[in-house]
């Protein structure tokens, strides 16, 4: 058995669907059988509600509960377990900055997010800004779909106040430069926010290094259970934002006049916290800590290169992303002169292969595409040359049924 076999066996959906080649992981990774696993253990072994009961369930909810924090600030390389918020996904979080630390910002202070945004990283501050009188400005992107890092520092001023951007994009696969992003942002005084949904099945992730001040993503990206996201904040900036929604856990007393809200990360999970989704995230991050990313990296790379030469030999099909030179991730869109990515992605799914067609949550980023729509094949970890074989040949059969 090849390595990606016996990583596939560890995938109880693709063991169970040998024939299929699952190439949407962008949109969502497969479930690993340790988050699975940990999700049923937690359910059958201590479902209570947390920070609520003195029962023994109760207690070891809430050690399982505080543990999965603890997972989180490991993978995520941060200084502590009480920078790490729970809800129910990136785009939970994403709305809980714009609500949290929208609520600091006055009428004329900036953000500033990229054109290659996922929609989840976009609209809350079009909100906000209908709130909130900010301004709202947009940094471009390159023909490839990068941030134009160049046209950065003439986008920033003092009254910037956030920069959000993504890690990585979900549509050109293109990698931020993070550091680059953090220096002139931090130079004007602006935070900076940090969308991870797409980055973290490729790794865990060094917040500290990257000296970032927010945060997001989602947990069925990494691996883990749906309904389930983390925001991390540095812990001095979440100490000073207010609440944004209220309910159970997040006070400290409740009078009939007035609340006071209790210190991070509880200020921010209002409500029933999705437990057990945390505990299977934990497995998740736990799982993905153990392994060799190096030699995996150099494997989703290589994969990446192979299919964008093999895509790029099928006539009229245009890659909307940078080159497989460039730092990029193993998500490759593409369009094809003449076929809508719906009918092509049709097509595909004929020939067992998973992917997605469509504007992606990415609308502002297609259209500096000049498309409506693409297709995307997006690769993890257990993805291999079989894969990328029988996507660049159905393409290819798409191509020719559909012309
Ligand atoms: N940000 C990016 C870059 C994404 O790709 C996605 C989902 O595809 C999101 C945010 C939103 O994630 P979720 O729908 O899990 O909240």
């Amino acid at each position: 058995m090849s390595e990606t076999d016996l990583l596939r066996a560890e995938f109880p959906l693709l063991a169970a669907n040998p024939g299929l080649h699952y190439l949407d992981s962008a949109a969502t990774a497969q479930i690993h059988r340790c988050a699975l696993d940990a999700v049923v253990r937690h359910e059958t072994g201590c479902r209570a509600n947390v920070l609520r009961g003195s029962h023994r369930l109760a207690e070891a909810a809430d050690r399982a509960y505080d543990a999965a924090r603890t997972s989180v600030a490991r993978f995520l390389n941060v200084a502590s377990a009480d920078e790490v918020v729970f809800c129910s996904g990136a785009t939970a979080a994403l709305n809980l900055v714009a609500h949290a630390f929208g609520a600091t910002l006055r009428p004329g202070d900036r953000v500033l997010v990229s054109q290659a945004e996922h929609h989840s990283n976009f609209v809350p501050w079009q909100m906000l800004r209908e709130r909130a009188g900010i301004a709202l400005d947009l940094l471009p992107v390159t023909a490839s779909g990068e941030l134009d890092l160049a046209a950065l520092p003439r986008l920033l001023s003092p009254r910037t106040r956030l920069v959000a951007v993504t890690q990585c994009s979900n549509v050109s696969g293109a990698w931020t430069d993070v550091a680059a992003v953090v220096e002139e942002a931090h130079k004007v005084g602006a935070r900076v926010l940090l969308d991870g949904a797409q980055a973290v099945q490729h790794g865990p992730q060094d917040l500290r290094a990257l000296g970032i001040d927010f945060y997001a993503f989602s947990g069925h990206k990494a691996f883990g259970p749906n309904g389930i996201g983390v925001l991390w904040a540095r812990g001095d900036l979440l100490a000073g934002l207010p609440p944004f929604l209220g309910g159970g856990g997040m006070i400290d007393e409740v009078a009939i006049e007035a609340s006071s809200w209790a210190e991070p990360p509880r200020r921010f999970e209002a409500g029933t916290p999705p437990i057990a989704q945390a505990v299977g995230l934990a497995a998740a991050l736990e799982w993905m800590g153990g392994l060799d990313w190096p030699r995996l990296r150099e494997r989703e790379e290589r994969l990446c290169a192979d299919l964008i030469d093999g895509l790029l030999a099928v006539p009229g099909l245009r890659l909307l992303g940078p080159p497989a030179s460039a730092r990029r991730a193993p998500i490759v869109s593409f369009d094809i002169a003449g076929l809508h990515p719906h009918d092509v992605c049709q097509v595909l799914d004929h020939h067992g292969l998973a992917l997605r067609g469509g504007h992606h949550c990415a609308q502002p980023l297609l259209a500096a595409f000049g498309v409506d729509a693409c297709s995307r094949a997006s690769l993890a970890l257990y993805n291999d040359e079989a894969d990328v074989a029988a996507l660049v040949e159905g393409v290819a059969a798409a191509v020719r049924t559909l012309a």
